[in-house]
């Protein structure tokens, strides 16, 4: 490690105050990736603004159209909670999927998708079920949010707030994971919205995306029988040591037809 400042502010006001002060400074969720990347010397903030203390990033509301999550929901309160199986189930099987134990006590709801790993569970979570991200300055569509590869229309002063998802008519989230990281070699949610069909795809490629050809398909017929058949594109897809893109292009149309049949069996 080498030398850098910590503060904790106590409200969102003052955490965007110190963040505007120190072009250097990061923000601190739960440290699951930043704190390793400081290890490694992929990332020397001058200062790091943990937000434990910031007052709202924890709240929640739960309606029976949209629920609506703080940034600083841990991925194990997701799990746990009644209230999120209840309305959205698949969400619930995201966060109870990711990582270990201590990755799920640490890890953050915020964290995750300001961060954008190519093979995490979240951008697809809201990529699929279209969310809607409330950050300190605005309001912004899943479709908006995710841009590339580690990347997103964030702001370096902007400070992720909260997550609102629609609840689904049904919806379900399958991956395959990568058994080291436990990170998605492919990960498929397949919702059924109150504005159509969605199919949200991670770790098949650069960035997290929506399988159009699935969702026209789908939107037609919401049957898993509706995706046989289908020829999955490995154009543009990772290749890697765990597997070709002809595999990840086979994964996600296998992934998305058991996802649509579980989407059926446990319909919200
Ligand atoms: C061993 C291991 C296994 C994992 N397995 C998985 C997995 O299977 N699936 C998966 O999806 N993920 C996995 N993760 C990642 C995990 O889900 C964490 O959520 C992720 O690393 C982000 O960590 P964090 O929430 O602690 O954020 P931090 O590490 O604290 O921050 C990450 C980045 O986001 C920024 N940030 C944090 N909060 C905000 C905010 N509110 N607004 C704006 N920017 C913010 C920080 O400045 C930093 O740049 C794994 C991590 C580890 C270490």
């Amino acid at each position: 490690m080498y030398p850098f400042e910590y503060v904790r502010p106590a409200s969102v006001e003052e955490a965007i105050g110190l963040r505007r002060a120190d072009a250097g400074a990061q923000w601190l969720a739960g440290g699951m990736t930043l704190l390793p990347s400081m290890k490694l010397r992929l990332a020397a903030p001058s200062q790091l603004i943990d937000l434990t203390d910031v007052e709202g990033l924890d709240e929640w509301s739960i309606g029976d159209e949209h629920i609506v999550l703080g940034s600083m929901s841990s991925h194990r309160r997701v799990a746990e909670a009644d209230e999120v199986r209840t309305r959205i189930q698949a969400l619930s099987t995201v966060a109870a999927g990711i990582g270990d134990p201590q990755v799920r006590n640490r890890g953050t709801l915020g964290g995750s998708i300001a961060n954008n790993d190519p093979a995490a569970d979240y951008p697809a979570a809201l990529l699929g079920l279209g969310a809607t991200i409330r950050t300190s300055q605005r309001e912004i569509s899943a479709d908006e949010f995710f841009k590339d590869f580690f990347e997103t229309v964030l702001e370096d002063d902007e400070l992720v707030v909260a997550v609102s998802f629609p609840v689904p008519r049904r919806a379900a989230y399958l991956k395959f994971r990568t058994p080291g990281s436990r990170y998605a070699l492919v990960g498929v949610m397949v919702a059924e919205t109150r504005d159509g069909v969605r199919v949200a795809v991670t770790g098949a490629g650069p960035g997290v995306y929506r399988a159009t050809q699935l969702e026209t398909a789908l939107a037609e017929d919401f049957r898993p029988e509706a995706l046989v058949g289908l020829d999955m594109s490995p154009d543009g897809l990772n290749a890697d040591m765990h597997g070709s893109p002809e595999y990840r292009a086979h994964l996600t149309g296998v992934l998305a037809r058991r996802a649509t049949a579980q989407a059926i069996a446990c319909e919200n």
